[in-house]
């Protein structure tokens, strides 16, 4: 039986997130429907929102409830959980002085336009003061939560709890060990993926497929929706899932793809406990874990055969001018194409986690102060160059081509590499426990897969973290052991090598 302050704290943790899901529905407006003319109402409008959002989360009731939940004996496991995070939740925002979380919002406003010129004139210099004082209120927001002594491994922990830059290094150096070589040598294959093989697929036959494929995997459109916006995201609640991507004619993929890892944030998001939300147990589990299931939607099943072997003949149906002179092993190699590429967002799945290596790398060694702002150009082209194999020639498509740093995204990288490590130790687990998984997909069903990722992440909110939720659900330790295993079996395969 619960008391009534922790009815009274779920309450106004719930109203709380009530309020919040309008900004994200102004916010994702203003990315699919605004005119181009109303961008400064609706600035004001979300900053409104924020302020009375924030003037919520901090009202001091919030505090005298936790004080006196904190000091009751051991209260039920759940209600631990939720009370820890409204606890973490509550210190961030009324330990960070409002003069400062001032000071942070208009500089990143000011670092995102300086970087955008920066990147257009390829001109660090510019953008360097800018991203010196991003470092700098870094370090003080990390101080005014008790961490100065290691800003960096704050901001992991903002992302993925309990992780640290440490821990999060030595699993990418044990990656990178293998990796590296497994590049180069697939690079080496005289296996080749085809290239310019598709040219002009009909936007409306693309909308199609893609509705047909993200139905398949269990997308509920009754309580989402897919729209065409310039970036695609996934953003919104279980209630409420608002998904977007953007059509190519002469990329088919590039939507399909893109699609099918919002999907797998999607379907993280509707696979949450609707009845806890607000509270940590209607919560994902952090960054790394949300990566952990579009990446698992997007690559280990997607890219796989099984996929293929049901939804290739509708592809060939849908785009009959368009395959008719395309054979299945191009198709395929055209879906799993290894192509080292200098920009993270194009990158595939295999080279994609030495470039968030590479960026973790940098990142911490500018916050240890091993590293000067004004030597991180040189450093990136020299990591580039030693673990993509390709050097910039210039700085827009080197150290300026992400937009993260402008906004002070700090620690936000390794979730993305973190993601991939974890959905494959997913993807051997679900296998051993659905042994039948692929002769499911071959059918066209992905029920069961979902119905575990259900029951196994989903449902358990933020009750684990990255670290324990990984050892519950696969009883081994976070590794890049399975990672490294499935892009052996997938690539060294296909690739020969
Ligand atoms: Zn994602």
């Amino acid at each position: 039986m619960s008391s009534p302050a922790y009815a009274e704290l779920v309450a106004r943790l719930q109203r709380t997130h009530l309020f919040s899901t309008v900004g994200d529905l102004l916010g994702w407006d203003e990315q699919v429907n605004l005119p181009p003319g109303s961008a400064d109402q609706r600035a004001n409008q979300l900053a409104l929102l924020a302020e009375m959002g924030h003037a919520l989360s901090a009202e001091a009731r919030n505090g005298e409830l936790l004080r006196e939940l904190e000091t009751k004996p051991a209260p039920a496991d759940g209600e631990r959980v939720v009370v820890r995070q409204a606890r973490r939740d509550y210190d961030r925002v009324t330990k960070l002085p409002a003069e400062f979380v001032r000071e942070k919002a208009e500089h990143s406003s000011r670092a995102y336009h300086a970087w955008t010129a920066a990147r257009a004139k390829n001109d660090f210099a510019s953008y360097a003061p800018f991203l010196e004082k991003h470092l700098a209120l870094a370090k003080r927001e990390a101080g005014y939560l008790g961490k100065a002594a290691a800003p960096y491994d704050y901001f992991i922990d903002q992302n993925d709890p309990g992780l640290t830059g440490d821990a999060v290094g030595r699993l990418f150096a044990e990656l990178k060990r293998e990796l590296v070589p497994f590049v180069r040598s697939v690079l080496a294959s005289p296996v080749k993926p085809p290239t310019g093989i598709f040219r002009g697929f009909p936007v409306d036959g693309q909308r199609l497929f893609l509705r047909e494929v993200t139905e398949r995997l269990g997308f509920d459109y009754r309580r989402g929706r897919i729209d065409v916006a310039v970036h695609p995201f996934c953003s919104g609640t279980g209630s409420d899932t608002r998904m977007t991507t953007r059509f190519t004619v002469d990329e088919p993929l590039d939507a399909l793809f893109s699609s099918i890892h919002e999907t797998g944030h999607g379907l993280y998001e509707q696979g949450l406990p609707v009845a806890d939300a607000g509270t940590a147990l209607g919560m994902h589990a952090g960054m790394g874990v949300h990566e952990s299931q579009s990446r698992l939607w997007e690559n280990q099943v997607a890219r796989g055969r099984a996929f293929w072997k049901f939804f290739e003949p509708k592809f060939r149906a849908q785009f009959s001018a368009q395959t008719a002179a395309l054979s299945s092993e191009d198709l395929y190699l055209a879906i799993n194409a290894v192509v080292p590429t200098l920009i993270r967002v194009d990158a595939d799945e295999v080279t994609y986690n030495l470039h968030i290596i590479l960026r973790f790398e940098l990142e911490k060694k500018l916050f240890s102060g091993e590293l000067a702002v004004k030597d991180l150009p040189a450093a990136w082209r020299e990591a580039s160059r030693e673990l993509v194999g390709l050097e910039p020639a210039t700085d827009t498509e080197g150290v300026l081509q992400d937009v993260h740093w402008s906004g002070g995204a700090f620690g936000y990288f390794p979730s993305y590499c973190l993601g991939n490590m974890m959905a494959a130790q997913l993807w051997y687990a679900a296998q051993a426990a659905l042994p039948q998984l692929e002769e499911d997909f071959a059918r066209g069903d992905f029920s069961r897969l979902l119905g575990w990722l259900r029951t196994h992440v989903h449902a358990e909110g933020r009750r684990y973290d990255l670290l324990a939720l990984v050892r519950k659900v696969t009883g081994e330790e976070l590794s890049p052991r399975a990672l490294l295993r499935y892009l052996r079996e997938r690539y060294g395969t296909l690739y020969r090598v």
